[in-house]
């Protein structure tokens, strides 16, 4: 398919001149730097960090088998969501297209650039269905917000509706697979240089855990990259974050080991629920969560407080009534969950 991401960009965006810093302007090996009025003392932290995170980079594109050019990293991933809207959406005008329920961050990032969210319902079961996403579209729709699998349902949708989406839709379809080292089979970004219109947002927050680091990634086509590139702050990503993300970086086997554990875990939690009288249902996972129905969500969220564990209460949520959202922790965590879950009976 052929989409012009030029002339979807918003006009002020594709005539903008980006800043420009002193470690653009001079890139090469230098004994004295007295270009960017840094301070001499306080080494190292007293230089401005790459704003191109280069080393970072070349390792998340040995990780994810995907050239530099179309990887973006970010303050998280909210960071690149919160940039397709300025790139793209032109306030007051522009639409976007998501389904419901979601992860929040969609509507929070429309709400703040002042852009219209159309909502499509996901079905009862929590699957996506194609044609009706593509029915909500508007001539002012620029992006389709997907989430795979999805937060709070946990579950992954269905590929062919998503690729149906993107092959049919002439805007950005945004996949944010923040849960999909967790059901890696699911993942989009083998397919990524098929589509130039797609946007897949990973993070380092879940199966890494790396959430307090702030790093998350937007992979997409080259031009896409570029866009987004140009209009992030320049030092988006600070020196601590890129030196301790390429150094767990490194450690691929722990997560991979991780998430073997989480697995295991949720598949015995699922079970235990199962036995619960105040369960009503228990959804399918493709992630570190579950959403559990069930017969009181507000007493047994509180029940819980006063028990010291903490989990999301999502009763209020479309589609998700009576529902807890639970991740799932370590096993001991787990367990002195179950425990107390047990005195309920
Ligand atoms: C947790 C989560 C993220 C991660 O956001 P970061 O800003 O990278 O921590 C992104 N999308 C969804 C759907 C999530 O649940």
């Amino acid at each position: 398919m052929n989409i012009d991401i030029n002339t979807l960009l918003r006009e002020n965006i594709r005539n903008l001149k980006p800043y420009s810093s002193a470690r653009d302007e001079f890139s090469g090996d230098a004994a004295v730097f007295l270009d960017a009025n840094e301070n001499p003392y306080n080494i190292p932290w007293n230089r401005y960090p790459d704003p191109h995170q280069r080393i970072l980079k070349k390792k998340v594109s040995e990780i994810k088998n995907i050239n530099v050019q179309n990887i973006f990293l970010g303050n998280g991933s909210d960071e690149p969501i919160d940039l397709l809207f300025r790139a793209f959406c032109e306030p007051g005008r522009d639409d976007v297209v998501s389904i419901n329920p979601t992860y929040g961050m969609y509507k929070v990032a429309a709400d703040t650039n002042d852009i219209r969210v159309n909502l499509v319902s996901i079905s009862e079961d929590f699957n996506l269905d194609a044609d009706l996403v593509l029915s909500a579209v508007t001539p002012h729709s620029k992006i389709i917000f997907l989430c795979s699998p999805n937060n709070p349902t946990g579950n992954a949708l269905n590929k062919d509706s998503i690729l149906k989406i993107i092959n049919t839709f002439k805007g950005i379809v945004v996949v944010d697979e923040a849960y999909i080292d967790f059901c890696p089979e699911n993942s989009l970004l083998a397919d990524l240089d098929k589509y130039p219109n797609l946007v897949i947002l990973q993070t380092f927050s879940k199966a890494w855990g790396m959430a307090g680091l702030r790093l998350g990634m937007a992979f997409a086509s080259e031009l896409v990259i570029d866009v987004l590139s140009r209009i992030k702050y320049p030092y988006n990503l600070n020196i601590l974050t890129q030196q301790k993300a390429l150094e767990l970086l490194g450690d691929e086997k722990s997560m991979r080991g991780w998430v073997e554990i989480i697995l295991k875990e949720r598949e015995l939690l699922v079970e235990k629920f199962k036995t619960y009288p105040f369960v009503i249902k228990v959804y399918p996972s493709d992630s570190n969560f579950v959403l559990v129905q069930v017969y009181d969500p507000r007493g047994i969220y509180q029940y819980l407080v006063d028990e010291k564990i903490i989990v999301r209460d999502r009763s209020s949520v479309a589609l998700c009534e009576g529902c807890l959202r639970i991740s799932i922790g370590s096993p001991e965590e787990n367990a002195i969950l179950t425990e107390a879950l047990d005195k309920l009976i």
